[in-house]
């Protein structure tokens, strides 16, 4: 059966016709399905009865609850979906008055960034419009029914690279941010990519802001941590960036996970620090002229990491404050981002859904 949850207004007007409504219906099944997020049909209650069992006849709504919760002791709640004989996680991260959500676009991801863990479990398919909203509203209820903060914000930064499965990541974006849909500010919405061809049509798109994985200022280096650099540069991104007006109410950030050099035990497992004045100059360098803002992360290491050898040793406090403080001195908005659900492997770069 097809799913009405991802569906935009025009095709919801599609919906209404093809089951003898008329097609103002299309409104009201968009405000069940977005604004009252519903779960039934029988909840449609201005919808007559007539057309409600023709829409049963031939849709399900789609929405489905997570199969498994794990709460960090900071609060952080990591959420496991499945999507077919699959899983994707979700992080759900309180913070003061805000609640923010990380959402997964892709089942794994093949972008193999080398620091990833979720690099590590390859691509097993694209989420659709109706995973993704899936993922906000069910989290979104589950803590308004606990009377934990609603969600404020929302990233797509969990899983998956969203620019390769743009065409979903676009449409549930649209249904986020729509009148018709659930009418929120792209202000409260961050899309995060490693940089691929694609961005730029979500550049063009989308009013949602920007995050850009960036790592490592040096191109060279960034490409043995980072495939896509060899596919789109990152001294290419930035000029096409500054093409891009982000003075007003849009923003890029740069997300850069900080680690020392490591000569690693295993032959061709060394890492190449980021963490020095070379890095620090190259990316004041490299992000000159552009309106942005920095995170530094410090690097989280996981299991897979361990058992794999693919040692990136997080830099100390003490020289990620040297490295903020560098770049800040130099005019370049710096932050050192605080890690969140490390013990429930939720912290960046740790999702690797599985069932057990
Ligand atoms: S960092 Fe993002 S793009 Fe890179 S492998 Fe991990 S999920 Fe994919």
């Amino acid at each position: 059966m097809e799913l009405l949850l991802g569906k935009t207004l025009e095709q919801l007007q599609e919906v209404a016709l093809s089951v003898g409504l008329q097609k103002f219906a299309g409104k009201q099944l968009a405000e069940w399905l977005y604004v009252r997020r519903v779960k039934s049909f029988d909840e449609m209650t201005n919808i007559s009865l007539k057309g409600r069992e023709a829409l049963k006849a031939r849709y399900t709504i789609g929405r489905h609850q997570p199969v498994r919760e794990a709460v960090s002791v900071d609060g952080t709640r990591k959420y496991l979906f499945a999507i077919g004989e699959k899983f994707v996680e979700s992080v759900y991260i309180p913070e003061d008055d805000r609640a923010t959500l990380c959402v997964s676009t892709q089942i794994g991801c093949k972008m193999g960034c080398r620091f990833c863990m979720t690099g590590t479990l390859g691509f097993h398919g694209q989420l659709t419009a109706a995973d993704i909203l899936n993922q906000i509203f069910e989290i979104d209820q589950l803590a308004i029914a606990d009377n934990r903060l609603p969600l404020s914000n929302v990233v797509f930064m969990g899983e998956g690279e969203p620019m390769d499965n743009l065409d979903n990541v676009l449409r549930a974006l649209e249904i986020m941010t729509a009148s018709y849909g659930c009418a929120w500010s792209p202000k409260r919405i961050t899309v995060s990519t490693v940089c691929i061809p694609a961005m730029k049509r979500f550049l063009d798109e989308s009013e949602c802001h920007l995050a850009v994985s960036l790592h490592n200022a040096i191109p060279a280096e960034r490409a043995q941590i980072m495939p896509a650099e060899k596919m789109f540069s990152i001294t290419d991104v930035i000029a096409l960036l500054k093409q891009y007006d982000w003075s007003h109410q849009r923003r890029v950030s740069f997300e850069y996970i900080c680690w020392h050099k490591s000569s690693g035990s295993i032959p061709g497992n060394a890492v190449q620090g980021n963490d020095t004045i070379i890095h620090a100059k190259e990316l004041l360098r490299l992000l000159r002229g552009l309106n942005c803002r920095v995170n530094l992360i410090r690097f989280h290491e996981g299991v897979e990491d361990i058992k794999s050898n693919r040692h990136f040793p997080g830099s100390d406090e003490q020289q990620m404050e040297w490295f903020r403080d560098y770049l800040t001195n130099n005019n370049l908005t710096t932050t050192i981002r605080r890690s969140r659900g490390e013990d429930i492997l939720a912290a960046c770069g740790m999702l690797v859904a599985q069932e057990s």
